[in-house]
């Protein structure tokens, strides 16, 4: 085993909307390679969590650390060139409607990045491959079903090259017959490596993919486990209620 190396470390992470305290006092580490899958009742302040991780919510106090850099310390500027190693996909799979699904993946590395449009165009079709899509390069997302346009919208993030992925509930949109296909690419995605925070509701995805569990309830996240010990032995009477609902 090679060392792994913390790629985001969140120490005393608090936020509140108001008087609504979402995130109480949340430390959590994720190593290089590492997948995490982040569960709990909704409500319980996931969604808050991963935005706060690229301060699209910016944090009431504590600390975001990425690759050393502490993200609550930057100017916008240092923060924007830090995102772009942060891919996000969300329930929603926003992609542009009016723009083809190539174009749609090649937009943020020609615009961003500066990349040609033939260097972007190579890169999106061999992502495109990735997700089993390369035969759709030329459509428009209407046409697509629900699973393609995440499949798609995984692809489009992964053009950014990001060091990690963030994943808020990306198959809670879809219909069950297309959960399947997302779930695999994210599996394949995570075995070649990637680091990911995967928001989910998929157990079984969690329990087969997941090298740590984290259970998140009242602000906090209550247990951090392997799959196989927090699926077989919750510790906390919060986790063992919520497994006794959703299993
Ligand atoms: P989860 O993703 O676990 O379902 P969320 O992070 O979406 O939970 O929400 C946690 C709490 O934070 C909820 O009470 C929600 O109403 C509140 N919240 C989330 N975003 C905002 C916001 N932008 N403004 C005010 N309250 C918010
Ligand atoms: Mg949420």
């Amino acid at each position: 085993m090679t060392d792994k190396l913390p790629v985001i470390k969140v120490e005393h992470l608090q936020k509140n909307f108001g008087n609504n305290k979402v995130l109480k006092d949340i430390n959590a580490e994720v190593n290089e390679g590492q997948v995490i899958c982040l569960i709990g009742p909704s409500g319980a302040g996931k969604s808050t969590f991963l935005r706060c991780l690229n301060l699209l919510d910016q944090p009431s106090s504590g600390k975001v650390i990425f690759e050393n850099k502490e993200l609550t310390a930057l100017s916008e500027d240092q923060l924007d060139q830090l995102r772009e190693k942060m891919g996000m996909v969300f329930q929603q799979f926003n992609l542009f409607p009016h723009m083809s699904i190539i174009e749609n993946i090649k937009l943020a590395p020609m615009k961003v990045k500066g990349m040609s449009s033939k260097d972007a165009e190579a890169k999106g079709l061999e992502l495109l491959r990735q997700v089993g899509l390369e035969d759709k390069a030329d459509t428009f997302p209407a046409s697509l079903s629900g699973g393609q346009q995440q499949r798609v919208a995984i692809a489009r993030a992964l053009a950014m090259d990001p060091e990690v992925m963030l994943f808020d509930e990306p198959t809670s949109a879809l219909d069950p017959e297309m959960v399947g296909e997302v779930l695999k690419v994210m599996q394949d995605l995570a075995q070649k490596g990637m680091t990911m925070v995967v928001v989910t509701h998929e157990m079984g995805f969690a329990k087969n993919v997941a090298d740590e569990v984290w259970f998140m309830a009242d602000g906090y996240i209550q247990e951090k486990a392997a799959p196989q010990q927090f699926f077989t032995q919750p510790q906390t009477q919060r986790a063992q209620d919520f497994l006794a609902r959703v299993l």
